[in-house]
């Protein structure tokens, strides 16, 4: 993509509404901009890098076995009366009535619909166990949203269901689900550390949060230090296979949030090897029996004993607050400092003379290599100040970004600089093409 050609609504000012660095440098690096309280437009740059986070989201799902459907934003109120949760839900449910004085609401989560589509065509435990899912955005009118799409009132959700014919088998959902969510996470360049957590609306006994640590989360939560040496699972795990030990590993630890906080058990911790901190919610995974399939009377025939209710579990992750998330984590003073799995462009190309012929033809080459390698560079081919290039891509965060100038070009060099160490090397523009290349092969997995 070509600079000139693009959209790249950058703010030199930081904008004072915004309290926190990640809301601050996705308004300055001109990612998003606030439609009303916790709506968002998502502007090129942003729309980039949410799409990436999803697709590494969507891949993990599939290799864990979830199927992907799209089920709508809109949903009629009668399904929820189903469930009992039309009115238990209160102020943060979006209602709205159509022409026809129908009541719908704007889906906050998916377990009635997603229920309702399961029962109508699943009768048989030989269809079990069955995991689906959707990206879609959902509506919460949050009472206070804030530090830009990490509470959004609409934000973009995964979210998978679970079906299975017993608390043992729904058991081994859950499983795929939490070892899928150690490695998409670990994917996007994120620790994140599974931690008991309270239920809430959604229902049920077991839930994990999957929490990045982060001064500005707003999450409180306590745990073992020695969790946070634990490498995610890894993409090579067998889905099929008892996946048991990796959690047991990985709940074996003391680890949880404020709502579930058990002091005692906190204060049998060493006291060097114990963490309170500050995190982020990313995700959040439920197993919660037959809340659903009960009331709803989603049944399946059973081997021996006629028909029972499924059990079920449900698994969500913050799509569009993990952009914010992952800010929070990756930035420094000059701007934010992308991970290679989900930067929006893999690499920078500045022009430090636009219009010069040697300087134009260099670039023009590097580019061109880069995208036949299958790269998405951003080619700064603009006539700005080279003070305000070298501080706009440093602001943007490309892990790399390639600077071409006619001082250089007289020896027969570029200048490749790594974002994250701010570490500098001078190479030829084929050489710099191929560690380019390089760079990226090692990274992206
Ligand atoms: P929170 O406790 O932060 O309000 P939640 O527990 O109500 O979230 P879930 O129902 O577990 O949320 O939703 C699944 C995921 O969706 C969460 O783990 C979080 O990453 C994301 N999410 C929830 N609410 C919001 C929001 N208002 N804005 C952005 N992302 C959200
Ligand atoms: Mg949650």
């Amino acid at each position: 993509m070509r600079l000139s050609r693009f959209f790249l609504p950058t703010l030199k000012e930081t904008p004072a509404e915004a309290a926190i660095v990640s809301h601050r440098l996705m308004l300055r690096a001109g990612m998003v901009r606030q439609e009303s309280a916790g709506i968002y437009s998502w502007l090129p740059l942003g729309f980039r890098v949410l799409k990436k986070v999803e697709q590494i989201v969507r891949e993990e799902q599939n290799r864990a076995g979830a199927i992907e459907i799209l089920m709508p934003t809109i949903q009629p109120a009668d399904l929820w009366r189903e469930s009992q949760r039309y009115d238990a839900y209160g102020d943060e449910m979006l209602r709205i009535k159509d022409r026809n004085g129908r009541e719908l609401l704007y889906g906050p989560t998916n377990e009635e619909m997603v229920t309702s589509i399961f029962k109508s065509f699943c009768r048989s435990y030989k269809e079990l166990p069955k995991l689906l899912y959707h990206i879609q955005w959902k509506f919460r009118d949050e009472r206070r949203p804030r530090f830009g799409v990490m509470r959004g009132r609409e934000f973009l959700m995964k979210d998978t269901y679970s079906f299975d014919l017993t608390k043992e088998e729904a058991m081994k959902s859950y499983n795929r689900m939490f070892v899928a969510y150690m490695n998409t996470f670990a994917r996007m360049g994120l620790q994140a550390f599974p931690m008991r957590a309270e239920t809430g609306p959604i229902g049920g006994d077991l839930s994990h949060e999957f929490i990045i640590l982060a001064e500005n989360g707003e999450s409180k939560v306590f745990c073992h230090r020695d969790l946070l040496d634990l490498p995610a699972p890894g993409l090579d795990v067998d889905f099929e296979g008892d996946l048991q030990p990796i959690v047991d590993e990985r709940t074996a630890l003391y680890a949880a949030t404020e709502d579930v906080h058990d002091e005692a058990a906190f204060a049998k911790i060493p006291d060097d090897k114990k963490v309170s901190a500050r995190g982020i919610e990313v995700g959040q995974v439920f197993y919660f029996g037959t809340k659903y399939s009960e009331p709803m009377k989603a049944r399946v025939s059973h081997p021996q004993n006629g028909e029972v209710p499924v059990h079920m579990g449900s698994y969500g992750i913050g799509v569009s607050r993990i952009v914010g998330g992952l800010i929070e984590a990756f930035n420094d003073d000059a701007g934010i400092i992308w991970p290679r799995s989900v930067a929006p462009f893999d690499v920078g190309i500045l022009s430090m003379r636009a219009g010069d012929e040697a300087t134009d033809a260099a670039c023009e080459q590097i580019y061109a290599g880069l995208c036949k390698a299958g790269l998405e560079p951003l080619y700064d081919d603009s006539d700005d100040r080279a003070g305000a290039k070298f501080s706009r891509m440093d602001l943007i965060g490309l892990p790399d970004q390639i600077i071409v100038g006619p001082r250089g070009l007289k020896d027969g060099v570029v200048e490749v600089k790594d974002r994250a160490t701010g570490e500098r090397v001078n190479l030829s523009p084929e050489a710099a093409i191929d560690q380019i290349i390089a760079r990226h092969q090692r990274d992206i997995f």
